[in-house]
């Protein structure tokens, strides 16, 4: 299995990174997990946007769907579409039909006659959901929005794929064991005169994001989400004190064999 990073710019797209994307590639499967801003872009640097099997969206903030909207347009007007084109599988949390209507739309008036259903298949996120050669497996996580940490499992591997959320022993249950954990790491554990420990139910810090790494046992931690304002390094020496193992900071464009 090999995942590229179409961006990992946490909150929204930076000077050298989109927002949240990544391709999963498995045997002749194409599985994307989140699509933020301009990651569909960066997603036609790897493949034809046909290949896609599936999306799966692991929440609808707008870092990590807004480009759904061009999506939609790539699949609605393409000139030459392939002859086998069906509905694109999306598993998404369930307002996803609304939402990503909402963002296409111009207006009240056309989002009133907005239906994305000829081009996206919605499905809920389901725990154990088979996709081409991948079997998706999911677990609510703790964020202000319905939110999921993803698992995506092909002939004994394992990744997984935290989404947006802060500390939460479900992403531990589901990230036992995995060879890698893609975790969000949004800013740090302690900010002088504003906290000593993170707000709970938004993010997690790079201290807390190894803290998730170790308790699950993971064989190696990519830290991703990293906001603009935020110091990467500094972020990843929290993470380096909490985990023993290898970690890393994602980066716009790289491919990791999982
Ligand atoms: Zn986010
Ligand atoms: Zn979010």
């Amino acid at each position: 299995m090999r995942l590229t990073v179409l961006g990992c710019s946490g909150s929204g797209p930076g000077p050298t990174s989109p927002a949240s994307g990544y391709l999963v590639r498995a045997d002749a499967t194409r599985l994307l997990l989140d699509l933020g801003n301009g990651a569909f872009g960066a997603l036609q640097r790897h493949l034809d946007p046909w290949e896609l099997d599936a999306v799966a969206l692991s929440h609808l903030h707008a870092d990590h769907c807004a480009d759904m909207a061009n999506l939609v347009v790539h699949r609605r007007y393409h000139p030459t579409p392939p002859t086998t084109a069906a509905p694109l599988l999306v598993y998404a949390p369930a307002d996803a039909p609304d939402r990503l209507a909402a963002a296409y739309a111009a207006s009240a008036e056309e989002r009133a006659s907005t239906d994305l259903s000829d081009v996206l298949a919605f499905r809920p996120v389901a725990d154990g959901a088979r996709v081409g050669a991948v079997t998706l497996r999911a677990t609510p996580v703790e964020h202000p929005v319905a939110a999921y940490a993803l698992r995506v499992e092909h002939d004994g591997t394992s990744l997984v794929y935290s989404g947006d959320t802060g500390p939460c022993g479900r992403l531990v249950e589901l990230a036992r064991g995995a060879d890698v954990l893609l975790c969000e790491a949004s800013w740090p554990h302690v900010v002088p005169g504003r906290w000593t420990e993170p707000p709970p139910g938004l993010h997690l810090s790079g201290r807390q994001a190894g803290e998730h790494a170790a308790a699950a046992e993971v064989g190696r931690l990519l830290l991703t989400h990293v906001p603009v304002w935020c110091d990467p390094a500094a972020l990843l020496a929290e993470a380096q004190e909490s985990f023993d193992g290898p970690v890393e900071l994602a980066a716009a464009g790289a491919t990791y064999d999982v």
